[in-house]
């Protein structure tokens, strides 16, 4: 396989209303975590930071002007990659353990990166599938429900949305009705476990609040951002399935 170069890793994409799509190209799509930077007035906020190959803040310029509050929307290996890189790091407090204490066993990359399959080129440098894993990144900040992540200009409300993993957090902008739902909701192949019945009743629940809530769009962890429509049908179709 072809080995990538530290400056292609990432790409990014300017979306309007101060948000950019940091992604990174080489990791196949149902694998490849979606990195949102906010930008705010007072401060930054990096919504999740990828897998951690290579350095996102020597990579995006935009990243180390500014303070910035690194959020995980949950503690999964391609979320939190390069949290250590950045100084006020915040997550839900049933994850924090997971965060400053990262293993291959606790962030799932012992069941996903086990092999280059993930990859349609190799990370540079000294990449070993089997060696990977996430650098400590203990938080300063816990993030509850209701939290509000401020900025100086924007504010975000934190929703607990369980299901996906016991953690997972959303983070709401009323005012310009912009969700940034992690992998609670995305427009693909959803993550769960079907034979944990205590997990699938959280997201049964966590779902049923994403009913009715006034959406604009949606950046969730993975796949492409969508609208208030798309976000029903698919939290339709998964209450469909599973709620009985
Ligand atoms: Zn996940
Ligand atoms: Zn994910």
């Amino acid at each position: 396989m072809k080995i990538a170069t530290p400056e292609t890793w990432y790409q990014t994409q300017h979306l309007g209303n101060g948000i950019t799509w940091i992604y990174e190209p080489f990791i196949k799509e149902y694998y490849r975590c979606n990195i949102w930077h906010v930008r705010g007035r007072d401060r930054d906020l990096l919504i999740d930071s990828g897998m951690g190959v290579v350095s996102l803040r020597e990579q995006i310029a935009q990243l180390a002007e500014r303070p910035i509050l690194a959020v995980a929307s949950h503690t999964h290996f391609d979320h939190i990659g390069t949290h250590h890189e950045f100084a006020d790091r915040a997550v839900h407090p049933a994850e924090a353990d997971i965060l400053a204490q990262p293993t291959r066993a606790n962030t799932a990359a012992d069941y996903y990166v086990a092999d280059d399959s993930i990859f349609t080129a190799l990370p540079p440098g000294d990449w070993h599938a089997l060696k990977y894993e996430v650098k400590a990144a203990p938080a300063q900040t816990l993030l509850e429900e209701g939290s509000i992540v401020d900025t100086g200009d924007r504010s975000f409300e934190v929703f607990h949305l369980p299901g996906h993993s016991d953690g997972s957090i959303a983070l709401y902008e009323r005012a310009t009705e912009t969700l940034f739902s992690g992998d609670v909701i995305y427009d693909g192949e959803l993550a769960y476990d079907a034979d944990n019945a205590a997990e699938m009743r959280q997201y049964v629940a966590s779902m049923k609040r994403l009913l009715d809530l006034p959406v604009r769009v949606v950046h969730g962890g993975h796949y492409p951002s969508f609208g208030q429509e798309r976000m029903r049908s698919i939290a339709q179709d998964f209450l469909a399935t599973f709620d009985r």
